[in-house]
């Protein structure tokens, strides 16, 4: 996601600790602890500017969510939406970090459900490692997620679907739903991101899928 150079956004996400963690390393194994509760944990890696991290968490308050972005200048977007929200958002937090370090961030088992949303689609078959449902990133998925954890990935990227229905079916998980065509009958639970928002717009299909990890 290209966002314009935002030099205050580190100050912004320096002070609120609270809300981007700035030592998740220090947090594996205690997520419930820093939620105060034991409610399921369900991730986004890729999470932008959070517009649907932060709607499935209004929606679901016995859910915890963590979205995971690279950027300062994208995810900060997300830190000030939730700091307008007059009680903030309880089961929310952000991370600032790279989604390939999720494994030395939570233990096995500690993240119920994992999201990609308009994941970049790295089209050069050279950058195909740097897709976020590479092989190697599925290793690190299932690291993290419970025997049967799921993985929900939306994207109108026809080729990277493609590229990940391959990829997920040869690494042994089993596709529970598949849709190639969201908005045509589109589910009251769906929350969009701003991506999705932005090629539905256009007219552009949204491809969706559920797969999990199998025993
Ligand atoms: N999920 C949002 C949406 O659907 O509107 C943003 C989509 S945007 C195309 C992809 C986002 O994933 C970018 O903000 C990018 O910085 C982030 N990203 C890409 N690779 C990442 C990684 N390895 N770890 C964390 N974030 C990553």
């Amino acid at each position: 996601m290209r966002s314009r150079f935002k030099p205050w956004a580190a100050d912004l996400i320096d002070t609120h600790p609270e809300i981007v963690i700035p030592d998740p390393e220090q947090k594996k194994g205690k997520w419930q602890e820093v939620f105060g509760n034991k409610h399921p944990l369900h991730i986004e890696a890729g999470t932008g500017k959070g517009r649907f991290i932060i709607g499935m968490a209004k929606a679901n308050p016995h859910i915890n969510y963590i979205g995971i972005e690279l950027f300062d200048s994208v995810i900060v977007t997300a830190l000030e939406t939730v700091l307008e929200e007059e009680h903030g958002i309880p089961n929310l937090r952000l991370l600032k970090v790279n989604a390939k370090k999720i494994a030395e961030y939570f233990d096995k088992g500690e993240v119920d459900r994992l999201y990609l949303n308009f994941s970049d689609p790295w089209p050069k078959k050279r950058h195909a490692k740097r897709r976020l449902t590479h092989e190697s990133f599925l290793e690190l998925y299932e690291a993290v997620l419970p025997e049967n954890g799921e993985v929900h990935f939306k994207t109108d990227n026809r080729k990277l679907f493609e590229y990940s229905l391959t990829s997920i079916s040869e690494y042994g998980m089993l596709l529970k739903e598949v849709s190639l065509d969201l908005h045509d009958n589109e589910p009251e639970w769906n929350i969009m991101t701003e991506y999705e928002e932005k090629f539905s717009k256009k007219g552009q299909p949204i491809y969706r899928m559920e797969a999990q990890f199998s025993v």
